[in-house]
């Protein structure tokens, strides 16, 4: 159903997202008045190869004086999802940040496919990783031109593939307009969890070979959570996950779960063997279990402007 195997194709669309990044931290570091230091020394491995095998190596990193990453370990191979997890500030966004190399490790080393990520080019490494972050930005267009964004040759077919397994396609038919529908700021207003799931359709639609969903879920209600994630089992087979989460839901069913506090990563384990280190994780699992109020997650809210 893919055939979005065309890193050509899907290289626009990266990079456009990337230098709108860049564009962002290039004004952070005007301001700052410093210059960046990552640099693109890549000795060019065959991107064609490219598996995803991530290792972390006695990785720590600061912003500035404070360590905010501090001798952190793990490998994960294609097939596997991570969970990270831990409160805010933790190093969790940090520590994906290192994955696409938007910042270097002060020591140790972060390598994919068992090479530096230093010596890839950070062109072609960027390609074959798809991030959700955060701050979710819809352009004024329609929903189809927002979830194909930079792969404008990506057939209806595919992008409603994508938005099936972003658990978006139903909400998106019940839109006056369905896939034409104007968003962004000009168009219908869209609830949290429907623009996180209309970024990670994007995202699915790359078809990356690293996806990283960064807090992607945390506005969409638990039933809808737990159907997405089954979807996605579908078509992570062959790739690595990394899933950034609040909700011990969200991470519960990771190959491994890396629990943070602190740029540290104090437990780590599958979540039954975390459940019975009866430590941090598992009181964080019988707060979120035992007062269960999903408050006003699940509510869609559709105002039309
Ligand atoms: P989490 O994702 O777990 O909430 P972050 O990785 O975002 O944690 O942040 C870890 C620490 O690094 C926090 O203390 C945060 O304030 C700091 N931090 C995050 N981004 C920057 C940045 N660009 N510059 C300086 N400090 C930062």
């Amino acid at each position: 159903i893919w055939a979005l195997n065309n890193p050509m194709r899907m290289a626009g669309w990266l990079i456009n997202d990337v230098q709108r990044f860049i564009a962002s931290a290039e004004k952070v570091e005007d301001l700052l008045n410093v210059k960046s230091k990552i640099t693109n020394d890549a000795i060019c491995y065959n991107v064609k190869n490219f598996k995803g095998v991530v290792e972390f190596d006695h990785v720590s990193f600061s912003y500035g004086d404070e360590p905010v990453l501090e001798d952190i370990n793990f490998k994960v191979i294609p097939g596997q999802t991570v969970g990270i997890i831990g409160p805010t500030g933790a190093g969790k966004s940090t520590l994906v940040n290192l994955l696409s190399r938007f910042y270097d490790t002060t020591s140790g080393e972060v390598r994919v496919d068992g090479v530096n990520v230093k010596d890839w080019d950070i062109h072609h490494l960027r390609e074959k990783i798809a991030m959700v972050m955060q701050d979710i930005f819809l352009y004024s267009d329609t929903i189809e031109g927002n979830i194909a964004y930079g792969n404008p040759e990506a057939s209806i077919e595919s992008v409603q593939f994508a938005a099936k397994v972003a658990e978006a396609h139903d909400f998106i038919s019940e839109l006056p307009g369905g896939y034409d529908t104007i968003v962004g700021e000009r168009g219908v207003g869209l609830s949290g969890g429907q623009r996180q799931r209309i970024a990670l359709a994007r995202a699915i639609l790359k078809d990356p070979t690293i996806l990283i969903l960064d807090d992607t879920t945390s506005a969409v209600d638990m039933e809808t959570e737990l159907r997405i994630q089954n979807t996605l089992k579908s078509i992570l087979q062959e790739k690595t996950c990394f899933i950034i989460a609040h909700r011990i839901s969200s991470v519960m069913e990771a190959d491994l779960i890396l629990v943070m506090n602190n740029g540290r990563i104090i437990e780590r384990g599958k979540h039954q063997e975390l459940l019975e280190k009866k430590g941090y994780y598992y009181h964080v699992f019988k707060n979120q279990f035992g007062n269960f109020d999903d408050q006003d997650q699940g509510k869609e809210v559709i105002s039309i402007n």
